[in-house]
This record gives structure tokens, sequence and C-alpha cells, in this order.
């Protein structure tokens, strides 16, 4: 699909034409990664966070949240709980703390995968070739790292603490990539500043960089943010801004599905926080294939709040469990066996 092309549906409003749109990633989904839905637990296992990033709730200069760090122990009981679930993966989450230590998350990796043998996806941002080596090597089989937009001008405005922009991602996604990871990233729908040529970027951008997974999910404004606070400021005028609504977002997954058929692409919970009654099966039925039941203990799942009125933040991981799988059941799919992995990532490797 070309740009221009992109860039018209992305400005579509006629809900006939969106209709087809949907039809067409619906059709693409089931044609390349079938009915089934893959669960993955999500473990927000720290919130501590040393970036800057504008528009994120737990970002280093917040002195308003209390900060978390789940030891070993509990980060491997809530993968138990997953496994239990009958989920195929965990994805251990966190901000980007300078100061982990990153030879715990090796050992927690490690633990995970003896004890349960799940598959461990990795979303602890920007680090070194050998740390992601070491954490690949003790069996982290994936790893989540967003770009949230492609242009470097925006990207440098909300990352003030990025020396090299946006092709450090681009750099830093290809070296995990090389060291053997199955890759994902994504952007923010509406971002304030962000255009629709900009958008179609994006998309294009997930395409040239053979992404295993795609998520993507409307901004929501957080006001302990420089971005949240200061929305005018950034926003463009008229109709130039890209608005961070349900529908754009369905149009971003719908896009995504098509130029990535055989991709992974969640329902993200942004999603399910902007619209709590349909968001998720609506996702599903316009491209997205996998959704991240949250199996953090409720006792910390508040204060990992990089967006205000985030779904599922009261419910144990057995109650998202039965929520989900009602759901799922809802909409005729079904629950995925086994990892999971993309489809792509597995032809190439022969799996
Ligand atoms: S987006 Fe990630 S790196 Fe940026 S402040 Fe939030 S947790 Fe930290």
């Amino acid at each position: 699909m070309e740009r221009t092309q992109i860039i018209s549906w992305l400005t579509q409003k006629e809900a006939t034409e969106l209709n087809k749109l949907w039809t067409i990633a619906d059709t693409v989904r089931r044609d390349n990664v079938g009915d089934e839905i893959h669960l993955r637990g999500l473990i927000e296992f720290s919130n501590i966070c040393s970036r800057q990033c504008l528009y994120c709730g737990i970002n280093a200069a917040n002195s308003k949240i209390q900060r978390y760090q789940m030891s070993k122990d509990e980060i491997a009981e809530c993968a138990q709980i997953a496994k239990e679930l009958g989920y195929g993966t965990v994805v251990l989450q966190s901000g980007e703390n300078r100061r982990l230590d990153v030879k715990f998350l090796a050992e927690t990796v490690s633990e995970i995968k003896s004890k349960t043998g799940l598959a461990v996806t990795l979303s602890v941002g920007e680090w070194d070739a050998d740390t992601y080596k070491l954490w690949k090597d003790a069996g982290a089989d994936r790893f989540l790292l967003r770009f949230e937009t492609s242009n470097d001008e925006l990207y440098r405005k909300l990352h003030p603490d990025s020396k090299k922009g946006v092709e450090e991602r681009f750099d830093t996604l290809r070296l995990l990539k090389n060291i053997g990871y199955e890759i994902g990233s994504g952007v923010m729908i509406g971002l304030p500043g962000q255009k629709y040529e900009t958008l179609a970027d994006d998309l294009l951008k997930f395409k040239e960089l053979d992404l295993d997974m795609i998520g993507v999910g409307p901004y929501i404004p957080h006001q302990e943010t420089r971005l949240g606070a200061n929305i005018r400021e950034f926003t463009l005028d008229g109709e130039s801004q890209v608005p961070a609504s349900e529908e754009m977002t369905y149009k971003v997954c719908a896009l995504a599905r098509i130029l990535c058929p055989k991709t992974n692409i969640p329902a993200t919970t942004a999603l399910a926080t902007i619209n709590r009654e349909q968001g998720r099966e609506l996702g599903l039925c316009r491209g997205a294939n996998i959704i991240m039941p949250n199996v953090t203990p409720v006792k910390y799942r508040q204060m990992y709040e990089i967006y205000p009125g985030k779904a599922c933040i009261y419910e144990t991981a057995q109650a998202c469990n039965a929520c989900i799988t009602g759901r799922i059941e809802s909409i005729g799919r079904t629950i995925g066996k086994g990892k999971g992995t993309s489809p792509k990532f597995a032809a190439k490797r022969g799996l």
C-alpha cells in the first residue's frame, strides 16, 4: 500500500468506506494468523524509571508516585499464575531503570524459563548489546521497544533526554533482531504534534523494520507530565493534528494488519481504557490477534500509572482471565495454544 493510500484511509470519515477497511483487515488477519487469540500475562515488575518521556506518568520527574520493584520470587510467582491460567507467554515490563541490576533480571528470566517453560518477553527500554545478549542467553525470547513516532523532530521533543533521536531506537530494534529476539514496537495515536503524514510514515516503518509484534494505542494525557499539563502548546492547529480517538486507533490497527499480515498485533489496554465495553473486541475484529491480561499483583497495579484511568487495575489475575475469556468467546474466536510465536518469525526459524 502506498503512502498516499494510507493517508487517504487515515483521513477517511465515511462509515461505509471504513466498514470496508475493517472487513479487509479482518480477512487478512484470518488468512494469515487465524482465529486464535494468544494471551500474554503482563507483569509490571517495577515502575522505577530514569527517563523523562514527556507523555509518561511514571517518568523520573514525577515525584508524586510511590516507586516499587518486585522481588524475583514475586515475579516468578506471577509467572506461575500465568502458566496455571494457560498463558503461553509472560511479558516482564518496567521503566528504564539505569540502576537495575541486569544480572537480577537475567536470573529472573532463567528461573521463569526453567520452572514454567513459558516464552518470556522483555519490555525494559534501551540497553547495550552485551546486556541484551545476557538476557537472551538467560532465555528471553522477545523484546518490546516502542518508538512512539518515527518523526525525528517530534521524537526529540517528546524525549528530551535522547541524544541521537529516533534513529537510535530503530538501530536498537535492528540490534535486538540480530541478537535473535522476536522484536516488537509501536506508536501512540494522536500524540500532540502528530500529523497524518507522520502516522503514515510510522506504519511504513513497521513494515520496513519487519516487526514481529506491533502495539498501538491512543494517547491518553496524564496531568503529572509535561505533555499532559501543556497539551495546547504541543497540539497542531486545525485539521492537521491527528485525533487521539478510538476510531483512529482502529484505523492504524487495521492498516498495520494489512501492511504486516503475519505480525502479532495486540488489542491494547489503552484501547480497553477508552472503550471499556467493547474496545478490545472491536480491536480484535479490526486486525488484532493478541491480548495481554495483567497478572501483576493488584497492590502494585495502581502504581504503574503510565496514563490515568487505566483499565483492569483492580481485578485479580483470575478475574482478568475470566473476563477476557468471555470476551473472546463472545466474538466467536478461540484462545491460542502454545507460545504464540509470530508466524513470520516461526517460518524464518523453521519453528
Ligand atoms: S515511556 Fe518508558 S522510558 Fe519513558 S518515562 Fe515511561 S517508563 Fe520511562
